[in-house]
């Protein structure tokens, strides 16, 4: 693309590691149930629907998990919850704050260099503080003209952020791994997408990639580092 564009980077499993560290955490949580009557999918079901559940009354975060966690092991689990299990638990989601973060592969340079050419926001969602932190720590945070933490990273949610920054739909790409979050809502708003999966995105981001609509442009890459072949 030769003149300047607007990109907009989603950030979890799109510029690091992150849902890895939940499924390590939660088979180490179903490991410790140990469930003498459900297999471990069937934990790992109810816990999907306990998340669906915590999402929408708390929103997203580690604040959520942690609760899902307790209310899944409630739920399955035959004898009462003691303080010593509460504790376990909460150590489970605790094991996810203090990673480091895990740029994924040339990451840092691809942003290096599209930012000598274009515009870039980054666009992720859940809780403020957690996202914001992580940023910090990841060393990108100089490549973005602005950050957005979005509560839900839905159509409308998109259409606000593209009126507040007055951006121009053709010339505005979205760049994720979720198609439920990056790519079917920005381009039910006009936008451009670009789709670059990850082998390990979060069950609840699933959904069919649907195809553009209209003048949008709908892409997708194999890795972060062919971004360069096209922007
Ligand atoms: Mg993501």
């Amino acid at each position: 693309m030769h003149t300047e564009q607007t990109l907009l980077f989603d950030a979890d499993d799109t510029l690091w590691e992150n849902n890895i560290y939940f499924e390590q955490a939660i088979t180490a949580f179903i490991s410790y149930l140990d469930h003498r009557v459900h297999t471990s999918e069937e934990v790992r079901e109810h816990l999907n629907h306990c998340e669906r559940a915590t999402i929408a009354e708390f929103g997203y975060g580690l604040k959520s998990f942690q609760r899902s966690l307790v209310a899944c092991f409630e739920q399955l689990s035959d004898g009462p919850m003691t303080a010593e299990k509460h504790e376990r638990i909460v150590s489970f989601a605790r094991s996810i704050a203090d990673r480091e973060i895990e740029l994924l592969p040339s990451v840092d340079e691809t942003l290096r260099a599209l930012k000598s050419r274009h515009t870039l926001y980054l666009v992720t969602k859940g809780n403020l503080e957690e996202q914001t932190d992580k940023l910090e720590r990841s060393g990108l945070a100089p490549y973005f003209a602005g950050v957005e933490v979005l509560a839900e990273k839905n159509p409308a949610a998109y259409a606000e952020l593209v009126s507040r920054h007055k951006l121009e739909t053709a010339k505005t790409w979205m760049i994720g791994n979720s198609p439920k979050s990056d790519i079917n809502p920005s381009l039910a708003i006009g936008l451009n997408a670009i789709f670059i999966p990850h082998d390990f995105t979060w069950v609840l981001e699933h959904e069919v990639v649907e195809q553009p609509r209209g003048e949008s442009r709908l892409l997708e890459l194999g890795s972060f580092v062919e971004l360069l072949g096209h922007f």
